[in-house]
């Protein structure tokens, strides 16, 4: 099995569970509320890890209370944070998350901290990255330090994975064509590509699109659908899981710490979105992010 680096990002989820959100000037009583560690990155990194993966975070927590917590959480998990850093004077990261009755969620990220990794952190983590058969990215950090992250790969011949949350538009097709995998939901493949992408046919053009522009592999997550591949291994489908959906906040990340683990274990793309699909369907039974993923062991039972 080989190791997983994800240079990305870490934050404090602050999940708010409402019945509706408010209108502008209007207060209203909030039924739940919960404090969670999460960011694309760090969830990830713990999802992977959950499996058993040996994963490698390369990330920044700022100066206050909430990057103990933070790095504590990963050590939990036994995620490498070596070259996890505290940046003085300026806070963490925090996601305002809020969730609402039927599951759907809406999401603010303050960056924070996250926004001061940059290609100088991850030249300092050149040691412990070259020994990762695997670089995981999200967009949860600077553009500028995933484009070094990406250059950074290519020269070191490590495989490269950008999962393009939260979705923005005009990322460069330069930067876009030297990734081994690229795997975003409809919304993010919609801004990518600038399709409309309102069917199955659609999300496949788009897929093939990002493939002809020099992407090796395609993952697109499709909700409760499941997912779609296109790439060098051909196009397929792979059937969503029916389940009764709780909160489906992180299902996105938990489909990503799956899949890396997989195919970081045995390198069959079709067998890692199979179990990538299964293990994101089952964190939308729990509540919360990281709280939602199951450990190997309770991911077997899931599947029995
Ligand atoms: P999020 O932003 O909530 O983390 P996302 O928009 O990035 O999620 P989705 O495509 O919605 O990603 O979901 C990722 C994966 O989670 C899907 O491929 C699917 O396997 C699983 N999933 C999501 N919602 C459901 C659901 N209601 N029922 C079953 N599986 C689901």
């Amino acid at each position: 099995m080989s190791r997983v680096a994800v240079i990305g990002s870490n934050m404090v989820d602050l999940i708010t569970y409402i019945d509706r959100m408010p209108a502008q000037g209007e207060t209203l009583e909030a039924p739940g509320f919960a404090l969670g560690c999460g960011g694309k990155g760090a969830n990830q990194a713990i999802a992977a890890a959950k499996l058993g993966s040996d994963v490698l975070m390369v990330s920044k927590v700022g100066d206050d209370m909430f990057a103990d917590n933070t790095l504590a959480n990963f050590e939990k998990f036994g995620v490498d944070t070596q070259h996890v850093t505290r940046v003085p004077g300026v806070p963490s990261g925090v996601a305002p998350i809020f969730v609402q009755a039927d599951s759907h969620n809406s999401i603010l990220i303050v960056k924070g901290a996250n926004a001061h990794l940059d290609a100088a952190d991850i030249e300092r983590a050149d040691a412990a990255l070259a020994e990762c058969g695997l670089i995981v990215l999200q967009l949860e950090i600077t553009l500028e330090t995933v484009y070094a992250a990406i250059d950074y790969a290519c020269r070191r011949g490590i495989p490269v994975l950008l999962n393009p949350a939260p979705a923005l538009a005009g990322l460069s097709p330069a930067h876009l064509a030297r990734l081994d995998f690229l795997i975003p939901n409809e919304t993010e493949l919609a801004l990518i590509t600038g399709r409309v992408v309102d069917s199955m046919d659609a999300a496949f053009a788009a897929a093939r699109e990002l493939t002809a522009l020099g992407v090796r592999h395609v993952i697109v997550t499709l909700g409760e659908a499941g997912a779609l591949y296109v790439g060098a291994e051909g196009e397929f489908r792979v059937d969503g899981r029916k389940v009764a959906a709780r909160d489906t906040t992180g299902a996105g990340d938990a489909f990503i710490g799956c899949f890396v683990h997989h195919w970081c274990t045995g390198g069959d793309i079709r067998r890692a979105i199979t179990y990538a699909v299964a293990y994101s369907a089952c964190s939308v039974t729990g509540l919360g992010t990281q709280s939602s993923y199951p450990d190997a062991p309770a991911f077997e039972t899931f599947l029995r």
